[in-house]
């Protein structure tokens, strides 16, 4: 989803004051729908669509498709770790394990410290190859994985900052959650009857006019005083805008080029984020191509499966679209979408689509589909070169850097956001475009209209 460089009009749509609580408060909801907007606020509320919670997971290991637990009392049963890396991780989770090196860790390092080898190697080496497409040796257990490095540095122990925050949570409870919303049973996945694609789709339909689609910000200038002015490429030739504030939520190496004019140090700041290739690969195969063991009461059932990189798989795992949400492919028939490539396997971007077909259907006869099954029809091949920025050693210091350059520079209501900043989880884009929003609101109510 994209909601690349919004910036905000500054011409308020009625006068300021008396009411300017109530212009700020209009701001913000405007704010809000223009960053991103919940389903309901869209309209589509009808056509969410949630995987069950309860469907099994998978992980590959030593040729087999594994469940991984999907819940606390699951854990002792779990076939995918053994018992003594189950006690490893148990010892590990209440703190009895070496204390932190007092240097930046890896995903690896942190993991492999605090809950031990068969965790990284069975369960968080896929899992970042899930979320980021991403090498663990080399992503930052503080910047990828925030909320878990932070159990241990507030209670001594993932488990000791777990009940921690448990406590809190039970001293400042949520405020009530908005009923009108959807209600998930559970932690899981979700999309739209037609695909991710309605929910933009919907937002722009919503905004009318404001929305400009192909526009393409080819230059930021400061003006005198407070403000920038925008200069954007479009269908129509090139147009000017002005304007108090700027979100900048496209992909950091585009930031960087926009704003090397402006700040030297900001730039080469947000140069530094790597964003390696990925492919994704929509294939889909008769119900009788999927191999008798992989089957639940006759129907492949589950959200997936993660392939880690010792196993001998290219691909880095397979969505079971059919299996998840309605109507993805006609009876008798199942659709697998599959991810390959990654900072592991940068080579995918020299290859064919058809190789890149191949290489999944290969993997895919390994431990899902019979061997002797039908070609696939290939339904979508689609090569990201620059796919998923990688929160590497470093990130959080080089986007520090970033925004304080901004700010030392003072190019005050310049904001930079997207997932390199927030986290890369489309739910975390959405959660981050909230808080921008408020800033932004709090921004303006403060300076630009005192
Ligand atoms: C293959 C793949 C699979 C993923 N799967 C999942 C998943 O299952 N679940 C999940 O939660 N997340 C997933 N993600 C991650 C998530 O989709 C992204 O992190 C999120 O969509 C990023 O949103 P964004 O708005 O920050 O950036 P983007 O969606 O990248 O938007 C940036 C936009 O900026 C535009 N742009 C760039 N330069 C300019 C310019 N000069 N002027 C104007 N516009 C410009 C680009 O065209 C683009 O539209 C996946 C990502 C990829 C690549």
């Amino acid at each position: 989803m994209s909601a690349a460089a919004i910036s905000i009009s500054t011409k308020p749509p009625c006068p300021i004051s008396p009411g300017l609580e109530g212009f700020r408060r209009r701001l913000l909801r405007q704010l809000v729908r223009c960053s991103v907007t919940s389903e309901v606020d869209s309209g589509l509320k009808d056509d969410l669509v949630l995987g069950d919670p309860n469907a099994p997971r998978f992980v590959l290991w030593n040729g087999k498709l594994l469940p991984v637990p999907s819940k606390p009392t699951d854990i002792p049963f779990f076939e995918l770790l053994s018992f003594g890396g189950k006690l490893r991780a148990g010892f590990g989770a209440i703190g009895i394990r070496p204390p932190p090196p007092g240097h930046e860790e890896t995903v690896e390092e942190f993991v492999r410290r605090n809950l031990g080898d068969e965790v990284f190697e069975r369960l968080i080496e896929p899992f970042c190859s899930g979320v980021y497409a991403g090498d663990p040796s080399k992503l930052s257990m503080k910047a990828a994985f925030g909320r878990v490095w932070r159990l241990e540095q507030s209670g001594g122990s993932i488990i000791g900052g777990t009940l921690k925050a448990l406590q809190e949570r039970n001293k400042n409870p949520k405020p009530s959650r908005d009923p009108s919303l959807p209600k998930p049973k559970g932690q899981t996945v979700g999309s739209f009857m037609k695909g991710l694609s309605m929910l933009p789709n919907a937002i722009s339909l919503r905004l009318g006019n404001k929305v400009k689609l192909s526009w393409n910000l080819i230059s930021i200038k400061k003006r005198d005083g407070l403000g920038y002015t925008l200069m954007y490429e479009t269908q129509e030739g090139l147009v000017s805008v002005d304007t108090k504030t700027v979100v900048l939520t496209i992909p950091s190496y585009a930031a960087s080029s926009l704003l090397h004019p402006l700040s030297n140090v900001a730039a080469d700041s947000l140069s530094k984020f790597y964003y390696p290739p990925v492919a994704a690969v929509s294939i889909s195969y008769p119900q009788e191509a999927i191999r008798r063991e992989c089957l639940i009461d006759g129907e492949l059932k589950g959200f997936g499966q993660l392939h880690p990189r010792s196993q001998g798989v290219e691909t880095l795992g397979t969505i079971y679209s059919s299996s998840l949400f309605p109507n993805r492919a006609p009876p008798g028939r199942v659709l697998l979408l599959s991810y390959i490539g990654g900072s592991t396997n940068t080579v995918i971007l020299s290859k064919k689509e058809s190789d890149l077909v191949e290489d999944v259907d290969r993997d895919l006869r390994k431990m899902l589909i019979n061997p002797a099954a039908k070609e696939p029809l290939v339904l979508g091949v689609r090569v990201w070169p620059r796919a998923i920025p990688q929160f590497l050693i470093g990130h959080l210091d080089h986007l520090e850097a970033a925004r304080g350059a901004l700010r030392k520079g003072g190019f005050e209501g310049l904001f930079l956001g997207g997932n390199y900043v927030t986290g890369v989880a489309l739910g975390r884009c959405v959660e981050g475009a909230y808080e921008t929003a408020e800033v932004v609101s709090n921004f303006l109510s403060k300076y630009a209209y005192s």
